[in-house]
This record gives structure tokens, sequence and C-alpha cells, in this order.
């Protein structure tokens, strides 16, 4: 199919990704006015689809916003939109709508413009990724999964411009998260992640990897990382829907452990996989 004729959901129509248009006083395309969400798919089925809801709804509440779909249309769309058994994603974005006049206060009245979309994922590259660790410049609210990500982009793009595929955010000497996923480090022998906060997303994929950590005798602990623990840290991962666990390999082009997935990061990536599975035949 071509990349034009891929069918989308906006606002209670279906129409090919090309005919989908929103209006120039949409807040989202103004002020960046909305939040969204990732949702892995597969085989044919939306992962994990219970905790991506309720994280929804924490960011609507978090920009004051109600949602504006039950749990059962969600589902309903994304049903419609799936495509085939391989491995895919919705991308849902819900923004505040077009205001007739442009004006930072919230306006009364306004419909929210609801769009869906379904991609494929993007091959993962396990062998490990090279991070940079770049001054965290965001604003104090991470934990709400808002469309306006100009700070998360820039910080990327010093990452690719690093020739390295994620920047590792750091605020007043601690990691917080990546620009695009969360971090995990091997700090003496224990998994450990940085606790929820408002200073980071609360990735679904962290919580299932510390959930399965806990199952499986892993130990593993939500935890301060310091810089300097993360750069002595024998094994760095990064966390997101779309890249599952991905091992870093070099940090500010120092190699982490021996420059190569360090023998933890394995185990983790076999339960991880047979979770998978497990739903997948579900
Ligand atoms: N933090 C940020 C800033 C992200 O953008 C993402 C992924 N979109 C994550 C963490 C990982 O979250 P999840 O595991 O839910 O994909």
């Amino acid at each position: 199919m071509a990349e034009n004729d891929c069918l989308v959901y906006l606002n209670g129509d279906y129409l090919p990704v090309g005919e989908a248009k929103v209006s120039v006083l949409d807040r989202g395309f103004l002020f960046g006015d909305g939040v969204y969400e990732v949702v892995p798919v597969y085989g044919g089925r939306p992962f994990r689809l219970d905790e991506h809801l309720r994280r929804l709804d924490g960011s609507l509440h978090g920009i004051r916003m109600a949602n504006p779909l039950p749990d059962d249309r969600w589902a309903e769309i994304f049903n419609r939109l799936i495509n085939g058994e391989h491995d895919q994603y919705i991308y849902l974005q819900v923004t505040r709508g077009a205001a007739p006049k442009r004006d930072h206060a919230i306006p009364a009245d306004v419909k929210p413009t609801v769009f869906v979309m379904c991609s494929a994922i993007a091959p993962i590259p396990i062998s490990g990724v090279c991070a940079v660790t770049v001054d965290d410049i965001r604003w104090r609210w991470c934990h709400i999964k808002a469309i306006t990500l100009l700070a998360n982009v820039l910080l990327r793009q010093e990452a690719v411009d690093r020739n390295a595929a994620e920047a590792i955010l750091v605020r007043d000497g601690w990691v917080t998260e990546g620009a695009a996923s969360n971090v995990f480090a091997v700090i003496d022998g224990v998994l450990t992640t940085p606790p929820k906060g408002n200073d980071l997303l609360p990735g679904i994929t962290r919580d299932l990897v510390l959930e399965l950590a806990q199952e499986n005798g892993v130990p593993a602990v939500e935890r301060r990382i310091s810089l300097d623990d993360l750069k002595r840290a024998p094994e760095i991962w990064l966390t997101s829907s779309t890249r599952e666990i991905l091992p870093v390999i070099e940090l500010d082009g120092v190699a982490v452990g021996q420059g190569e997935p360090g023998p933890l990061w394995p185990r983790m990536q076999a339960i991880y996989q047979a979770y998978k599975q497990r739903l997948r035949m579900a």
C-alpha cells in the first residue's frame, strides 16, 4: 500500500492519510496543546492496552481535558486500523481542538481533535546503541505525555549530531530519562531506574521490565541514578514501547562494560520476548 493510502482515524472518520486535514486554528498546531500515546501491537493485539489508556487519562487530566472516548471505542478504532499480524504501533493524539481565535487561555466549548494512525515498528538495533548525556532542559511536567516535544526533538538531534541514537537527560546531576525512552542501569548488581515523578514519563515498558524483574527474581530497584553512577554502570538500557529493551554499549564515547550488551540484558530480553509471545498466543 502506498504511504498516502494508509487509513487513519480523524474525528469519527476513517480516511486515507493524505485526505486527513486539521484546521490551522487547531490548538495542537498553534500551541502544542494536546497529548498522545504510542501503543505497540503484536499478533494483531494492542500490548498493555489498559496501561496505555490509563496513562492517557492521566495525561488528559494533567492538561485539564476529559477523555473524549470510552475505552471500548478506543479499542474499536485501534482494531479497525490494525493491519495484519506484523509488529506495528498505534499512535493516538488528542488536542484541545480549534478555537475561533488564538488565545493562550483554555477556550470553553471546543471540540477536541482526535487522531489515530497505525504504522509498522522499525527493526530494533538489539546489538546495542551509542548514547550521550545532555542537560535536561525540558519543562517540569514531564510525566504528561504532551505533544509539545520541541525540547525532546532538539535533545535527540544533539545525540544524532554526536553519532548517538539517544540522549540521556540529566537534571542537577541526576538521570531523568532518555529523549524518548526510560533509563535503566545496573548499579552494584542491581537493576536500577529512577523513581516516577514529574521529571519523567511513567513508561509502560519501564513498568513491565520492573514487573518482570520481580517475577523472575532479578534484583531491581527504583532509585535515583547520579551521572557518576551512570558513567560507572556496567550495563545501561533504554526502554520504550517501540524499542523495547535497548542496550547502550557506548556512553559519551566510552564503552559501557565490555562495549557489548552486558550479561543481564539477554536474560531480561528473553523474559520480555517470552511475555510478548504469551500475549500473542493468548
Ligand atoms: N520517556 C519519554 C520521554 C518517551 O517519549 C517515551 C516513549 N515515548 C518513554 C519514556 C517510554 O515510554 P513507553 O515505554 O511507555 O513507550
